[in-house]
């Protein structure tokens, strides 16, 4: 029998950055504005400025594409340069070490290129600084020596889009964000559209599924394609293990289940910041990297891929003085609250209807 001990590696499940263990994310990517699924709005606006720009002639705007990890920054990255007509270039902000590095790939863009830059918010100082004119002007500063002597001889580069990932927008420097004329946030999936999306990749994966497991694990997928599709496919191993041909909600619910994924698309480290936040911290307000060293997560894990659902879901929330765990948090523990918690949270709570005043 399929135990969730075997899932150990993959517990990690509702992760939903990058893993090796996902060589058909490719094969599951839509090529075209058409087949990408929701974020209407952002395919909208980008659907004007493209066809634009080849109205013009000219290449498009730089643009930055914002929000948590595996909600299709990438995917949009290629259908930009499809839609465009023109080749992408892939690179990523802790892949380029050296300015000489971002130099290469620039000086090796065609006209009216795509440069896709994923986490652009880690690229270092001085790699930064070359972008600046090279988004501006389309020219590359190159300093000649060093001291006194040393001068700046310009490269003009052919005009190139820049389209940048990030998951984190707080932390681009001003410079840097100020140079993209398009900046679009990507928002989390309802379980509708990531039902389509499961029920879409099932299709390319040779996988028969009934509606309803679709939608539950749409449902469960934490308003991510990425976690929808890897859920998809671990519910696929179970179902093909009982010797279901066609996945059935029954599958898809005993699936889950075993794999520790709860009602909302909470896995255990969910829960398990929640109950320590309660437990340990009184419900905060506890610091990031007090909370991370007690569960023993990954600060940046924490903060890109655990709390922006759960501050989704309302149950947690950002304060000056740390962390604190919401109503909801409590209830969907089976918590009740102190005093002291009830006081914080109707604390918070007065304080946000007076922002929204
Ligand atoms: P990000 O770059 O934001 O981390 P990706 O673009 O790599 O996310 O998307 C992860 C996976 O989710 C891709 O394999 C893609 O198949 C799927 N996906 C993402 N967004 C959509 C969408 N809007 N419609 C259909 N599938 C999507």
């Amino acid at each position: 029998m399929f135990d969730s001990e075997d899932y150990e590696e993959e517990d990690r499940l509702v992760m939903s950055t990058k893993g090796d263990f996902d060589v058909e994310e490719n094969v599951l990517r839509p090529k075209t504005m058409e087949d990408y699924v929701g974020q209407t709005k952002v395919k909208e606006n980008l659907a004007v400025y493209i066809a634009a720009s080849r109205q013009r002639k000219d290449a498009l705007d730089h643009v930055l594409l914002y929000g948590p990890p595996g909600l299709g920054k990438t995917t949009l990255a290629h259908i930009i340069a499809n839609e465009l007509g023109v080749q992408l270039r892939m690179t990523s902000g802790p892949a380029i070490d050296r300015s000489g590095d971002l130099a290469a790939i620039l000086t090796n863009l065609n006209e009216g290129d795509v440069l896709f830059i994923d986490e652009i918010h880690r690229l270092n100082h001085a790699v930064e600084e070359i972008l600046y004119s090279a988004m501006e002007d389309y020219a590359l500063d190159i300093i000649l020596g060093k001291g006194p002597s040393a001068r700046s001889i310009r490269f003009p580069l052919k005009k190139f889009t820049l389209v940048g990932a990030t998951t984190k927008a707080g932390n681009l420097s001003a410079p840097l964000r100020d140079r993209f004329g398009i900046i679009a946030r990507l928002e989390m999936y309802s379980a509708e559209e990531l039902s389509v999306i499961v029920t879409h990749s099932a299709k390319q994966l040779h996988i028969e599924i009934e509606d309803a497991a679709a939608l539950e694990i749409a449902r469960r997928s934490r308003g991510t394609p990425r976690i929808a599709n890897r859920l998809l496919k671990r519910v696929r191993d179970f179902a093909a293990y009982a010797g279901n041909a066609v996945v059935s909600y029954t599958d898809a619910r005993f699936a889950l289940d075993k794999l520790e994924v709860d009602e909302l698309g909470l896995d255990l480290t969910d829960r398990n910041y929640l109950s320590t936040l309660i437990d340990k911290f009184d419900g905060g307000p506890a610091g990031l990297e007090t909370i991370a060293a007690t569960i023993n997560e990954d600060v940046n894990t924490i903060e890109d891929v655990y709390e922006p659902y759960l501050m989704q879901l309302g149950f947690i929330a950002k304060t000056p003085r740390g962390r604190i765990c919401l109503k909801g948090g409590y209830e969907h523990l089976g918590r009740s609250m102190n005093d002291k918690q009830r006081k914080q949270v109707s604390i918070f709570e007065i304080s946000e209807e007076g922002e929204e005043e």
